[in-house]
């Protein structure tokens, strides 16, 4: 199965993509994670990453694509994938649907968490910040991330609409096991109809 979540920061998309791979034993592609990864190597790429990051910027689409490019060529995607943090902006999600096609797959579902009131995302990310104390975690960088969110990311859902059927939208401003069932059951829809 091939899964995308989409959904501003704090809405718990990470969470859900982690069960769903430890349910359904595919891989969680998470952008953020890779870039974190990438941003500690002692390179000059590397120091404009952290450069980046820690601004709330969005990386280069161009890196980005290469990135998943590489990422998706791996063998363990053959059965699936979830994939986190990628499309966020309209270059990227083309080039996702470009890359797809040459690898002769498409996705299956996307799903779009939603939480309709900022304070809630505010008050997740700022409780997470405490917890993990992640560099781009500060007030005024969640702001930035937000924004960004809106205007560049947010568009993809109606693009995924328009173009592929399967966008389920999931209230997200409930707990991680009610979300949870829901992108179970329509992830059973999905698999009873193939
Ligand atoms: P969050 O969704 O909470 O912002 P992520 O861990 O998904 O956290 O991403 C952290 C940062 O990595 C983003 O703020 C952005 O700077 C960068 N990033 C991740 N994925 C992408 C992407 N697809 N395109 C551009 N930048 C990205």
């Amino acid at each position: 199965m091939n899964i995308l979540v989409l959904g501003p920061q704090g809405s718990g998309k990470g969470t859900q993509a982690k069960r769903i791979k430890a349910m359904y034993g595919i891989p969680h592609i998470a952008t953020g994670d890779m870039l974190r990864e990438m941003r500690e190597l002692d390179t000059p790429v590397a120091r404009e990453l952290r450069a980046v990051l820690d601004r709330g910027d969005l990386v280069d689409d161009g890196l980005m694509i290469e990135l998943i490019r590489d990422r998706l060529a791996r063998g363990d995607t053959v059965g699936g994938f979830v994939l986190d943090g990628f499309p966020r902006t309209m270059a990227q999600a083309e080039a996702l649907d470009e890359l797809l096609r040459e690898l002769g797959r498409e996705l299956d579902i996307v799903f779009d968490l939603q939480v309709p009131k900022r304070e809630m995302l505010l008050e997740r990310l700022l409780r997470r910040a405490a917890e993990e104390g992640r560099a781009d975690d500060t007030p005024e960088v969640i702001g930035r991330r937000l924004e960004l969110y809106e205007s560049e990311t947010a568009p993809l859902v109606d693009y995924y609409r328009t173009h592929q059927a399967n966008v389920v939208g999931i209230h997200a401003d409930r707990s991680v096991d009610e979300v949870f069932h829901e992108v179970e059951r329509s992830l059973e829809s999905v698999e009873a109809r193939a």
